[in-house]
């Protein structure tokens, strides 16, 4: 069974900060920002490229409410909301979840960077992600 499976069955403790039938958020073990919150769904699935399309809809249902609550009460300037998407991607936990990052000031414990990229023909990049 995946940790946050086990975490959903109490088998494991956490700090829950919003549960309801099929949405359970708790805080992140490790706070990379004060108030750092892990949203997900109770129904195992792996991540957001695997989800239907209900179970997406109530976490980020969740997600949207969570994240104004979370800002207003810590205070924070502003968040990053994101799931990591396959090992490439830095997930290391199999079941879809969405992390609320509280952000403080430019200088607070994370940083999220676009290096600078390639020069890329943006209509051959859109056929490609279109699918034609
Ligand atoms: P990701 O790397 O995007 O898959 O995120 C997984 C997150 O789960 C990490 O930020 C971990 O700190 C967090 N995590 C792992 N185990 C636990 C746990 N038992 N309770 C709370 N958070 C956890
Ligand atoms: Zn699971």
């Amino acid at each position: 069974m995946c940790i946050f499976c086990s975490i959903i069955e109490n088998k494991i403790p956490s700090k829950r900060v919003y549960e309801d039938e099929n949405v359970l958020a708790i805080l992140d073990i490790s706070q990379v920002t004060y108030g750092h919150t892990l949203v997900m769904p109770k129904k195992h699935v792996r991540n957001i490229i695997e989800a239907d399309s209900e179970t997406v809809s109530q976490v980020m249902e969740a997600v949207r409410v969570l994240s104004r609550q979370i800002v207003e009460n810590t205070k924070a300037a502003g968040c990053n909301v994101l799931s990591n998407c396959g090992g490439i991607a830095g997930q290391s936990v199999d079941h879809l979840h969405f992390h609320i990052i509280p952000r403080y000031d430019e200088n607070d414990s994370i940083t999220i960077a676009f290096n600078e990229s390639k020069e890329q023909d943006l209509d051959e990049v859109l056929k490609t992600v279109r699918g034609e």
